[in-house]
């Protein structure tokens, strides 16, 4: 195994166990094996980590911007160089096919890459004064110590997509990454050590969820938290943060619509639904929940993408051409096999899949059900997994209804080839994102985020530095 293979936390620059010697162990997917473990820190060690970054954030925020932006490349660069050993870690820990896990962390290196350019174009304003002895100077400041808190389905690219707006702008960083997932993030720490990133500047904390959060919420220290996980949890941490009264930015659930239109070209569309719904087994927070597809299409389509869902094929991602690993744990496994007998009960037809794999584990037959309406689970509730639930509608209004009937708000897809039912759909659709004629919308150049239940801010692009900065206004008097 390779040297970025590390068992321990790192804070302040030193790679450490927990205080008490407690460890939780970590498994992989695939087989339920365990790989590994890594020390079960609580709120000790995370105060620790809050004291080590609060100390080197002047240091920090102190260096040029370009100096800034040198060692942010020269972390990127070593992430690309290794990006091999890194997707082995990834798949070893999170399950998805190893291609898959390569394509993530070329993905999560595109954020470090992005934000180093970006530390260089943090700019102020200058505003015509209301008198004529004054001047009005803009400025953008760094935050302060951010804490990030992030999920499994993206061990690599939900950490680098936060980690590298905040370095970029000046602070300093304390990641609390998933239980089942720590060692991508630990791979992550030591490149950026071998990097050069001073010591306290990224804190991997791991170890009791509640205890760190709870640590990094109550810390006055903590001026900003970043979060990518569930709804509930996201409004529990926004919650916690109020005291303090916290900058928060919240990555959360979706409840994704695919909509196809009669007008739609059925193969793109179907290479589109595959991508937007079964990459990483269903597990992304864009996934595709609700297929939406108009009466004139509706056979053909489902016809089409249970041809294609068939041929997908399922193992261990470590195995050569497998599309599709397992799901995260049990709990997973146990939502989607509720989803699908939820929907059967209630009337929905089988068209294909709908058990689990016989491999075991984590692993379930990517499945197909027609006739989904919206009484059933999967109408309301993310499934988080290979469930293709497909509805049928007749117009537009009625698609835009169904599509905008939910409490969530991130990413929704349309196909059509009428131009004006493009524009009126992307801006009719309540989504933080909307792809047309497209599946794949996630990219470092773009704003990701939602609105409603979905959450709050945006990660990537020139808007997502903008959570780790304070606008400071300067009012030069009596000129
Ligand atoms: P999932 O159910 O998909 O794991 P969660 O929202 O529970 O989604 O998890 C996302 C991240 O939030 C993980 O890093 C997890 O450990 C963390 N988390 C869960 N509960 C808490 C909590 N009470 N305080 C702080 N972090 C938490």
């Amino acid at each position: 195994m390779t040297s970025l293979f590390r068992q321990q936390a790192f804070i302040d620059g030193q790679w450490l166990d927990a205080q008490h010697g407690s460890t939780c162990a970590i498994f992989n997917p695939a087989n339920g094996k365990q790989i590994g473990s890594v020390p079960n820190m609580g709120a000790a060690e995370t105060r620790q980590a809050i004291a080590a970054a609060n100390r080197a954030w002047p240091a920090w925020r102190a260096l040029t911007a370009k100096e800034r932006s040198n060692l942010l490349k020269r972390w990127y660069a070593l992430i690309i160089e290794h990006s091999d050993a890194l997707a082995e870690i990834l798949t070893l820990e999170q399950g998805k096919p190893l291609a898959e896990a390569k394509g993530e962390i070329l993905y999560a290196a595109s954020f470090i890459e992005w934000f180093a350019e970006e530390a260089k174009r943090i700019y102020g304003d200058t505003i015509p004064s209301h008198k004529g002895d004054a001047r009005i100077v803009v400025s953008k400041e760094p935050i302060g110590v951010v804490a990030a808190i992030t999920p499994w389905n993206f061990p690599a690219a939900m950490i680098t997509r936060k980690v590298g707006p905040a370095l970029a702008a000046g602070c300093p960083c304390i990641v609390k990454p998933a239980p089942e997932t720590p060692f991508t993030a630990l791979a992550l720490a030591a490149l950026a050590e071998q990097a050069g990133i001073p010591a306290g500047i990224l804190n991997v904390v791991t170890g009791d969820a509640v205890a760190i959060g709870g640590e990094l919420t109550a810390s006055a220290d903590v001026r900003k938290l970043s979060f990518t996980g569930s709804t509930p949890i996201g409004k529990l941490l926004m919650a916690q943060s109020a005291n303090t009264l916290k900058k928060v930015s919240l990555e959360l659930g979706g409840n994704a619509p695919f909509i196809v239109f009669d007008d739609a070209d059925l193969e793109k569309a179907v290479d589109g639904a595959l991508i937007a719904k079964y990459r990483n087994n269903g597990q992304t927070c864009v996934c595709v929940n609700r297929f939406l597809v108009q009466g004139g299409i509706h056979d053909a389509f489902v016809a089409r993408l249970a041809e294609r869902v068939a041929e997908l094929t399922i193992g261990d991602g470590f195995s050569a051409d497998v599309k599709l690993g397992p799901l995260i744990n049990e709990r997973a496994v146990q939502k989607v096999e509720d989803h699908v007998q939820d929907a059967l009960s209630k009337g929905a037809r089988l068209v294909q899949g709908g058990e689990r794999h016989p491999l075991g584990h984590g692993f379930f037959l990517p499945t197909v059900l027609a006739g989904v309406t919206v009484e059933m689970k999967v109408a309301r509730e993310e499934t988080f997994g290979p469930l293709a639930a497909i509805f049928r509608f007749d117009d537009e209004a009625e698609a835009v209804r169904l599509a905008n009937d939910t409490e969530y708000g991130l990413a929704a897809y349309c196909y059509t080839r009428d131009l004006g039912r493009a524009w009126r759909m992307s801006e009719a659709l309540e989504y933080g994102m909307v792809g047309i004629n497209e599946g794949l919308i996630s990219t470092e150049v773009a704003p990701f985020g939602g609105v409603k239940s979905s959450g709050l801010g945006r990660e990537g692009s020139k808007y997502g530095i903008d959570d780790y900065l304070e606008i400071k206004y300067t009012l030069m008097g009596g000129l």
